[in-house]
């Protein structure tokens, strides 16, 4: 069989290889390129190919590989939103994704950066690029003694909750749908106004759906203990950055770590020269702040998740092939 993979960066190319080396019955070819109206037709040939962008799969790109003769698409990260349907189904191509490649890369860069916040790492930084070596004021605060409210208990939420339980953190959760062992330790609260009241941290663990767009706004910040952290490697659409903005200004919210960010499109992972040059004054507003860490959607970005995005996407294309099914089948 052959797989041509799209899009593939520096970074996954050595995980590639070592699939190909461990498959060795699969022509493997790995194309730089995002699979596009130019690019499709390296797909000539191929049962399959694995993919991962967010420029659109469009229709007209879909019907080629049908033409081509292309049976699979398998996707290296979990998003389906910016495939044509229509054009999948008309073509009759199994897609799968890859809905989980490492929780715990997410959920320990989230308690990394409420460490970094807590301990005022930003702060001593600045001092000390200035040769200033004192302690104050930047006195600490201890994650042992705070209750951290976990907003969204799916596979981060739960990897997350385990080392914040390690650190000594009481914590309390809200989800619309409750895990059974964790509904059994009697972690959940009933509304997110209870967890917003009760929480000196709230760890955002949801999806973006229509229902939680700035779910962080004003009336929730209104809500919260005065001092409280944010921590959102979720969906950047969660926050109202005005909102959050207002309530840094106030001291309402003493500090927040963000991953994501509303209007990220198109400047996160993209090197712009300058600190000047990024074009968005909210995001560096935001980035100023001794009290906000601003990192570019990097929470999933480590050596085991990317080469289990490259390895998940790369062994479900080969069961398609092989089984004409896989766990990891996305349905249209
Ligand atoms: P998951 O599907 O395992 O869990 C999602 C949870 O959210 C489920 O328990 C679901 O019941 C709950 N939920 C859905 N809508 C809700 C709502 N309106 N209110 C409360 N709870 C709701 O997902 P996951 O793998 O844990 O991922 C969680 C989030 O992390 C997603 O938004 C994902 O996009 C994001 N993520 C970020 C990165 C990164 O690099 N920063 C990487 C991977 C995933």
């Amino acid at each position: 069989m052959k797989i041509v993979a799209y899009g593939i960066r520096d970074d996954e190319r050595p995980f590639l290889n070592q699939w190909a080396e461990e498959n060795p019955s699969v022509e493997v070819i790995g194309n730089s390129e995002l699979l596009d109206d130019e690019t499709v037709v390296d797909a000539k040939g191929a049962d399959g190919i694995v993919v991962y962008q967010q420029k659109p799969y469009t229709a007209s790109v879909i019907d080629k590989l049908g033409e081509y003769g292309v049976k699979f698409m398998s996707l290296r990260n979990v998003g389906i939103d910016n495939i044509d349907a229509d054009a999948i189904k008309r073509n009759g191509i199994l897609v799968t994704n890859v809905p989980a490649y490492s929780p715990e890369a997410i959920a320990e860069y989230t308690v990394a950066t409420l460490m970094a916040l807590l301990r005022r790492f930003k702060n001593f930084a600045h001092k000390e690029a200035n040769g200033n070596m004192k302690w104050a004021p930047d006195l600490a605060d201890e994650l042992n003694q705070m209750t951290v409210g976990v907003y969204a208990t799916g596979k981060i939420g739960r990897a997350a909750i385990k080392i914040y339980q390690g650190f000594g953190a009481k914590v309390i959760a809200y989800d619309i749908f409750h895990n059974p062992e964790l509904e059994a330790e009697g972690m959940y609260v009933d509304t997110p106004e209870e967890l917003y009241a009760q929480s000196d941290v709230i760890s955002l663990h949801a999806p973006a759906v229509a229902e939680n767009e700035h779910m962080l706004n004003d009336e929730a910040f209104s809500k919260m203990k005065d001092g409280v952290w944010i921590l959102n490697p979720a969906r950047g659409s969660l926050i109202d950055t005005d909102a959050l903005l207002r309530a840094l200004d106030s001291g309402k919210v003493a500090g927040a770590g963000l991953d994501v960010y509303e209007d990220e499109v198109g400047i996160f992972n993209n090197d712009l020269g300058s600190f000047d040059n990024i074009p968005d004054e909210r995001l560096k507003n935001l980035m100023k702040r001794e009290n906000v860490i601003v990192t570019p959607h990097i929470a999933f970005y480590t050596k085991k998740a990317v080469k289990n995005m490259v390895y998940f996407a790369m062994n479900a294309s080969k069961d398609l092939n092989e089984t004409g099914t896989s766990d990891k089948l996305v349905k249209f």
